[in-house]
């Protein structure tokens, strides 16, 4: 089963919930696909991981057999080639490696060439689970190459994998939540947590992926996202207490159910309801 974590905006405890499950659910793998600001395995622990790059392609062009036509230009949705007076010009950085061009040059002048992106890194964490994370090079735009690679280790159907992704609803969230059983949104109970996860929940709806909400922080606010699940039909999975304990282990890069083992039931039972609700759909 694979579960992604997810949230409308940054720093609301996507991965503060993503290390929890990982800890307390058994033989569970862990995915931060959040490349460019990957800190799972800063929670976890990661002990001694291996790493492979991860490139992309770019076109490069064979001035001998290029007519300057325009043909690759006029194709490139993202202004990545661009056919001049003298010469073809390639932006490598914002070439999104679709092949397109090569098919659509007359005259085969095109052939690609790979550069890195980022990594991946592979191990386990101090607590005896499978972890991955990626890392996009600074400066890159896009990690959906990353995150792609990424899911290849959720490929396995006896483990849970969770899937901590990239905050809001962009390609790299897309990415990272395409062909996932679940989703979990994690939200804080303030006016601009409910505005950030309506986008999200929207996006899956459209992706058709049943979801259900964490509520971290619950106390904090007030109760418009109460409300706003009622009218929607939104699962509430569970809260996490606003806690002055359990802000000063994160702050201090800990996993607050192994600190106080009370909340261990908390994520054991918020997982059952997930599967026990996957199951009856
Ligand atoms: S591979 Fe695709 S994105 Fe890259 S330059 Fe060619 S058409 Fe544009
Ligand atoms: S499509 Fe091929 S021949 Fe035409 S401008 Fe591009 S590289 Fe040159």
């Amino acid at each position: 089963m694979k579960i992604a974590v997810l949230s409308g905006k940054g720093g609301t405890g996507k991965t503060t919930v993503t290390s929890n499950f990982a800890v307390n659910i058994k033989n569970s793998i862990s995915i931060d696909s959040d490349v460019e600001e990957p800190n799972l395995h800063i929670f976890m622990d990661m002990e001694n991981p291996t790493f492979k790059p991860v490139y992309t392609l770019y076109p490069s062009i064979n001035k001998e057999l290029c007519t300057l036509c325009g043909k690759c230009g006029d194709f490139c949705n993202y202004n990545a080639i661009i056919p001049a007076k003298n010469q073809v010009i390639v932006f490598r950085e914002s070439c999104h490696d679709c092949g397109g061009c090569k098919l659509v040059c007359p005259n085969g002048a095109i052939t690609y060439e790979k550069r890195e992106i980022g990594k991946i890194f592979n191990g386990r964490s101090k607590y005896d689970t499978e972890l991955h994370y990626g890392l996009l090079n600074i400066g890159e735009m896009s990690g959906v190459k990353i995150i792609d690679q990424l899911k290849i280790f959720t490929d396995s159907d006896e483990t849970v994998t969770f899937i901590d992704s990239p905050p809001g609803t962009s390609c790299a969230t897309v990415a990272a939540v395409e062909g996932t059983d679940y989703a979990v949104i994690v939200s804080e109970p303030t006016p601009f947590g409910v505005s950030d996860m309506k986008m999200v929940v929207e996006m899956l709806r459209q992706m058709k992926i049943p979801f259900g909400l964490i509520i971290n922080k619950a106390g904090l606010g007030d109760n418009e996202i109460y409300r706003y699940c009622k009218d929607e039909n939104i699962e509430i999975l569970g809260e996490i207490p606003f806690d002055k304990k359990i802000a000063e282990l994160y702050a201090h890069g800990e996993i607050f159910s192994v600190s106080i083992p009370k909340y261990k039931d908390l994520f054991n039972n918020i997982y059952k309801k997930i599967v026990e609700g996957s199951r009856s759909l």
